[in-house]
């Protein structure tokens, strides 16, 4: 039987809380459809920090290293907001982005038509929408050096930080947009500002170059990311596919991600690198959102964003397209159905708690094999 490791790191906050749903759909996909997962544990964030002193102990970063892919919940909160900077609970995170490579990172925006009408733009232009944010991720202005304050001895001060992109970044974050634009609607939309930066030409010159040797047979187009901002808001649906930098992916995902809706309906995905013998990347999938320390302990937490990261999961990590498929649309049909969290709720539907929502999903995730 196929074997598929999972590493759980739930976090802080309402992290736990919405893990328990997504370990809900593991039992059954274990029990019932032979999915053969098996799941490690461990802490991240403020919770390994009481535990161990570290945002994350090399223990649990061995283990984050050995799995097929790691399930991550949420980190922070007002106890930790004192604690040193190298061991704040995003440290954790940080930590493994670093040692995973994970240099792409995935966010999709898809507005379930059933919560059209609580994004800020007209139901008739969200509705419908799936849309993929791939943003290259290690690299660009908020790594490149120098990086740092100086003094110039004249009252003054200057702040600089460095735009910087090789060739080999900007091909493998391209590659990746036109493989995931294949099994979707076969258009990838790269972003940057040729007009004004040099990594923006070098940008828009790689990908052109990386279409034409590799993906031709993809539709791709180019737009100045400032330009993209507001055709994000005034035509998403236009979109497939959009890659784009470090920055600029930061605000456009942003941006594409509250045309859906509530944080807590959003899903991520980092991967890294295939790895040459094996062919399977390294990956990390969390939700959007934080801990939410205002609700946290209160059962009110919305799971979706959770549910659906490990609906990324099953997708990218394991090729499990179909159930990937299934676990969204049942999604959708809790949603049809008029359940909704507090963060979601509208008049005529029936408010739930997170453990309620996370059943609901699992009633109609099973349906869909009876
Ligand atoms: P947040 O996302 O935690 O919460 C923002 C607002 O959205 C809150 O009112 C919260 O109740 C609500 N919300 C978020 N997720 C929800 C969900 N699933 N269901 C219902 N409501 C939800 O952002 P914040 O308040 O700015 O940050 C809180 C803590 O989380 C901070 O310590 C911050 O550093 C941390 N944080 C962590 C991550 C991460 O772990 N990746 C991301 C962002 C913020």
């Amino acid at each position: 039987m196929t074997t598929r490791t999972l590493l759980l790191l739930p976090g802080d906050g309402i992290g736990p809380e919405a893990m328990a749903e997504v370990r809900k759909i593991i039992a059954y996909m274990n029990a019932e459809r032979g999915a053969g997962f098996t799941t490690d544990e461990g802490l991240v964030g403020g919770c390994a920090y009481d535990a161990h002193g570290a945002a994350i102990s090399e223990g649990d970063m061995e283990k984050a290293l050995a799995a097929d892919a790691v399930l991550f919940g949420a980190v922070g909160g007002p106890k930790w907001d004192a604690v040193p900077y190298e061991v704040r609970p995003e440290a954790g995170l940080l930590r493994l982005r670093k040692d995973l490579k994970l240099f792409a990172n995935l966010r999709p925006a898809i507005c379930y038509p059933a919560l059209a009408s609580a994004s800020s733009l007209k139901p008739e232009l969200v509705e419908g929408l799936d849309i993929l944010i791939v943003r290259e991720l290690t690299g660009g202005v908020y790594f490149g050096e120098p990086k740092e304050i100086i003094d110039l001895g004249n009252g003054q001060k200057r702040g600089i930080d460095t735009q910087v992109y090789d060739t080999y970044e900007i091909e493998r974050i391209a590659g990746v947009a036109f493989e995931l634009a294949r099994t979707r609607r076969n258009r990838v939309c790269s972003m940057e500002k040729r007009n004004v930066m040099k990594s923006g030409v070098l940008w828009n010159q790689v990908v052109t170059e990386t279409h034409k040797r590799s993906y031709s047979d993809v539709q791709l187009d180019h737009m100045l990311a400032d330009a993209g901002g507001m055709q994000l808001v005034r035509a998403p649906k236009q979109f497939d596919v959009i890659v784009t930098d470090n920055l600029f992916g930061d605000m456009l995902s942003d941006v594409a991600a509250m045309l859906t809706g509530s944080l807590g309906m959003l899903p991520s995905a980092s991967l890294g690198a295939p790895d040459p013998k094996t062919g399977k990347r390294k990956a990390l999938y969390e939700p959007v959102h934080g801990s939410a320390p205002d609700i946290a302990g209160k059962g009110i937490a919305n799971p979706i964003a959770m549910i659906a990261s490990f609906a990324m999961c099953l997708r990218y990590s394991f090729n499990l397209v179909e159930d990937a498929d299934r676990l969204e649309q049942a999604i959708a049909e809790v949603l049809d159905s008029g359940i909704r969290t507090g963060d979601i709720m509208a008049e005529g539907c029936r408010q739930v708690g997170t453990a309620e929502m996370g059943d609901a999903i699992l009633t109609a995730f099973r349906k869909h094999y009876a």
